[in-house]
Parts: C-alpha cells; structure tokens; sequence
C-alpha cells in the first residue's frame, strides 16, 4: 500500500475527549473498582440507566423495508434482564457458549447483552454462513444454544443431529399461531412481548469469559478467539479516543456482529462511552446509506474499504446529506490512499484508517483525530500498545525504517485474547518470545507511521472478511469430480481481494465450463456468499513442496504478478 504519489490531506481536528490509556483510570470511569465483580452486560445497560440516563436513545434500527425503531438504554435493560432469564430458565448456565445466528435485528443485540449477564458466552456467527460452516463452529464451541429466526432456521436443524450439546434452538420471530411448527428442544421467545423480569447479573471478573469470535487460518479449522468482560477498558479508551465517540454522538458501524467490528464497535465500545447507535439492517446502496445518515443525523461513521470503493463508484452525495458527518474511520483491510483523498474531496472529510484483528479485541494502530493523514498508512500505534516489526527469519525488531516485517505486538492489553477454543498449540504458536504475532506483514517509516504489506500466511481477506482457503478447498472435495484443489486470492479492483480456486480433476472428468458452474453451484450450497470462488481453473497438478504441502503462494503469486519467491522446497 506504500504509494509514492501519496497526496497529503489537511491535518483533522484533534480528538475532543483527551482520554487516559491508563488502566486506572479507565476502571474509574467506567465506574470499575480493581478487583470488584462487575459484569459487561450490565455495564453497558444497567449502569447508564443508575447514572439517570434510563430515557436516552441507545439504538436507532432500521430495516431494508423501512421499519424503524428506536430503544432507549433502559430497553436494552428490560429485554436483555429477560434474555437472562430466559435462558436461565432453558438451564443455560455461566460459561455456557450460545450463539447468535441472527440477521441485525434489536432481539440481536438484546440477547448478546442478556448472554453477558447471564455469565454465558456469546457466540456471534453471520447469518449468512450456509449450514456445513454454522456446524463447523457450533460442534467446535459445543454450544448448548442458537438463538435464530425462521429464515435461518433451516439451516441449523439440518445440522442439529451432530450437535450433541446443543440442547436449545431459540426463534425469536415465531408468532403464536406458529408456534405448533416448533420441533424438539426448540422454544420462542421475543424480548419485547414477553413478560418483564428482573435478573441479577453474574458476578463476573475482568478475566470472565465473554465471548467467542471464529475467525480464520492457513490451516485446519476456523478457530474460537476467547475474550473477556475486562476487554471493555481497551474498547472503550479506543471508542473515545480513535473513533472519538462522545454520550452526545449518533454512531454507525456498518459491520455485522457476526464479525469482531460489528461486537467490539458495533455494540460494546458505543455503549460503554452512553453514545447512540444506528443500525441499518439492509445491503448496500450508496444513495440509501447516504440518506441512512442524513435521516439519523449519523456524526460518527465507522466502515471498511470495500464499502469505501464502492461510495467512490457512486455519484457523490449532496452535500446536505452529510451536514451532521463529523468523523470517519476504517477497517479491515488496506484502506487505498486514493480514498482517503476521494473521501476528503467528495465527502468533505477524509477516512481514518485503523487496524486490529479479532484476537486483539480493540484497535491497535490508528489514525488519530488530529495526527496528520499519511494516506495509504494505518497510522501509529494506540497509547498503551506496544508494536513492532519483526524480522520474519530471527524474529528480532527490525530498526531500518521502511524494512517490511512482521507486525507483532507486546502483550498484555485488557483486550487481547486469551486463546484459542480447545486449540493450545495453535494459540502457543502465536507467541514468539514476548511477542504476539498477527500474522500480517507491514513496515514503519521514520515519522513512525505503520503501512501494511500484506498476510504472512494464506488466509484470503475478501471485502475485510478472512476466508480460511482450507473451508474452501473442503468444501470444493465434496463435489465428485474434484481431487485435489488450492483456493488463493486474487485481486479486485472492489472487494481488494477475491477467492480463486485451482481444480486437480479426477480420471474421467473433463474441464468444461459447464462443470465450472456445476461445481460453483454445488459449493454455494456450502459456503457463505464471502467465502465463494469468483473463479475456477482447472490444472493438470498442483505445486506442492516435497514434503506433500499445497504452495499456495506461488499460485498467489501468479495472480497478483509478483515474484514467486524461493522455490527451493517445490518438488518437481
Ligand atoms: P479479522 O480478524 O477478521 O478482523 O481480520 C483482521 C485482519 O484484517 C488483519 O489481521 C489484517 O490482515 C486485516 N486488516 C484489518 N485492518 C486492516 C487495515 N487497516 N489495513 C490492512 N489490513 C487490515
């Protein structure tokens, strides 16, 4: 992303909140004594409402149909205090994982804080993963419930008979003359019809389990990032200070909860902070959102590059729409430098880019209100975090300014994870010396400025989601004519990088383009809509080293047209 014909844009306003990074100060206000129980859920509902601010908005909602509503914090008291309870009640008990397989709709968000008070853990997964991928994380998380909705429901029963510790399946949209349709062990339940209930919340501590992000690798399985209630001092120091959200701010993260965005800044941090967040439960269309934000008078938008790109392929708005706009931040992928010279031009403000990833829990380099933009650089590291670049063969700091490496951060941090789900060795392998490897690659110029290369391993980042190529190789496998393949990226010019996948065919198959389409609409059936190749090869063999391993960076190589690097080990 280093672009030599880097346009600068105008230093933005320095942050209005001078927040602290330090730890005590953070736990002081938030109201947190050291030591003293306290419990997410209830801090990001309860206590706004003890500090009198009960009748403020904490969630506008809207849907593709144009249903809004509006809930206040001591809704999202009342109906997560009767998720609690509710589940309480199904015999879930703390530690428990559940999980969210919902749309965004306000039952998503009730329930996630009810899952935190309850002492459970919630597990967000996008609903629009197909049945094998839900089933790969509820059998992994052996979770003991889904809270879904009629239109995904489908796909969790299909899963249900190898679930063996799933024990409830919760609709949240079934109405009374529906609900015979109910099977075994399934149950209804709405936060807002059903009865209020007081619930005590679990005494957690900052070290409780709160949540569980799958998210991807090289190998094996998606694996379960574990986070704890005590992330929140990391979400919310960054909430105030990066994303500069104030109690007074109308906020819009676009990211779905099924993705760490979509939790850490799409619900925790927002709330910690008392500010009110819009939600859009639709698809993209540059007009509706630019309409989405000048209906809801949005000042805070926080979003990701490819959403980004395409705004740019739109007429730009009237200036009118975007009157209330006053901060923007981005994430997930590299941020090109022409956007954020695009947005300064056409949206009167740049984009500030920030990077993190699920296992960090909160942003770990930013672009700061009131640092100067280098566009094409995430900026500098947060208060409080320690970054480097490493060197990828000694694992030593690199000091030559521009020298790419790898990006590594010094633990500890109140967001950091605390392992993987069942998956030790893994989490172990994350750690060189006193050092959390993120798997990515980056440098730091002179002025200290970060600037990403690109991923150390094969994951693919598609339109800011990580697909893991093993789910896509797997589910290619299934298809009879296929024998081998090898999913890598690819570039696009919209989403940064798509999925492409090389097919070894088995004896008696021909490569036609009719069985490109059949496959294709086979592994649709498997995959989520992000994870699906956007184009297929067939080949004769796959380059492999001489140990048996797929070496999915040379045909990575290939597609972007870059050297393909030592290929000492390929075995010819
Ligand atoms: P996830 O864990 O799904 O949130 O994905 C995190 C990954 O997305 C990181 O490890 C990076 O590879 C990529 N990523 C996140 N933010 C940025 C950014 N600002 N620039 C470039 N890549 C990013």
């Amino acid at each position: 992303m280093n672009d030599s014909k880097v346009v600068p844009v105008a230093a933005p306003a320095a942050s209005r909140n001078q927040p602290s990074y330090e730890i005590a100060d953070l736990r002081a206000a938030l109201g947190l004594g050291p030591g003293q129980p306290f419990n997410l859920g209830a801090l990001l509902s309860n206590r706004l409402c003890e500090q009198g601010h009960g009748g403020r908005l904490a969630l506008i909602w809207e849907n593709h149909a144009g249903l809004r509503q509006n809930f206040t914090f001591d809704d999202l008291r009342r109906y997560s205090d009767v998720w609690a309870a509710k589940l309480a009640e199904l015999g879930i008990a703390a530690g428990d994982r559940v999980c969210l397989f919902l749309d965004r709709v306000p039952d998503l968000y009730f329930a996630f804080l009810g899952i935190l008070k309850l002492g459970a853990v919630a597990q967000p997964l996008f609903s629009q993963f197909m049945a094998d991928a839900l089933e790969l994380r509820l059998a992994d998380a052996e979770t003991r419930a889904v809270i879904t909705t009629a239109r995904h429901v489908q796909k969790v029963r299909s899963a249900r008979p190898r679930l063996p510790a799933l024990a409830w399946v919760i609709l949240t949209d079934v109405k009374p003359e529906t609900a015979p349709t109910l099977g075994p062990g399934e149950t209804a339940m709405n936060a807002e019809t059903a009865p209020a209930r007081a619930f005590e919340p679990f005494a957690a501590s900052e070290d409780t389990p709160s949540l569980l992000h799958y998210t991807s690798g090289t190998t094996g399985k998606p694996k379960g990032a574990q986070h704890v209630h005590g992330a929140v001092l990391s979400q919310f120091a960054t909430t105030r200070h990066v994303l500069d959200l104030r109690p007074d701010d109308i906020y819009w993260c676009t990211a779905d909860p099924g993705w760490v965005t979509g939790t850490s800044y799409g619900i925790i941090g927002p709330w910690a902070v008392g500010a009110t967040q819009a939600v859009f439960e639709a698809g993209f269309s540059a007009q509706r959102w630019y309409e989405f934000i000048a209906r809801h008078r949005v000042t805070v938008f926080y979003t990701a590059p490819t959403a980004i790109r395409m705004l740019m392929k739109a007429p730009p708005p009237g200036a009118e729409l975007l009157a209330s706009l006053r901060h923007m931040c981005s994430v997930g992928e590299p941020l090109n430098p022409a956007a954020v010279v695009w947005a300064e031009r056409s949206l009167g403000r740049p984009f500030h880019d920030t990077y993190w990833q699920t296992e960090t829990g909160a942003i770990m380099i930013a672009n700061v209100p009131g640092l100067p933009i280098k566009p094409g650089s995430m900026g500098k590291p947060v208060p409080g975090i320690a970054a480097t670049i490493l060197d990828a063969r000694t694992f030593q700091p690199i000091t030559t300014p521009g020298a790419a490496g790898l990006i590594a951060f010094r633990p500890p941090w109140p967001s950091m994870f605390r392992g993987y789900f069942k998956a030790e060795k893994t989490y172990q392998s994350k750690f060189v010396g006193e050092y959390y490897l993120t798997g990515d690659r980056g440098s730091v110029d002179p002025d200290g400025y970060y600037w990403f290369v690109g991923r150390d391993d094969d994951v693919i980042n598609t339109a800011g989601h990580l697909v893991g190529p093993f789910e896509v190789e797997s589910a290619l496998l299934r298809h009879p004519a296929v024998a081998e393949s090898a999913a890598v990226s690819k570039p696009d010019p919209t989403y940064g990088e798509v999925v492409k996948s090389f097919i070894v065919l088995r004896p008696g198959h021909a490569g036609t383009d009719e069985l490109k389409l059949d496959i294709m609409n086979f592994v649709r059936k498997h995959l989520s809509p992000v994870a699906m190749p956007h184009a297929i090869d067939f080949v004769d063999k796959l380059p492999k080293t001489r140990s048996g391993k797929i070496l999915r960076r040379m045909l990575r190589a290939q597609e972007w047209g870059e050297p393909v690097g030592d290929l000492s080990s390929l075995d010819d």
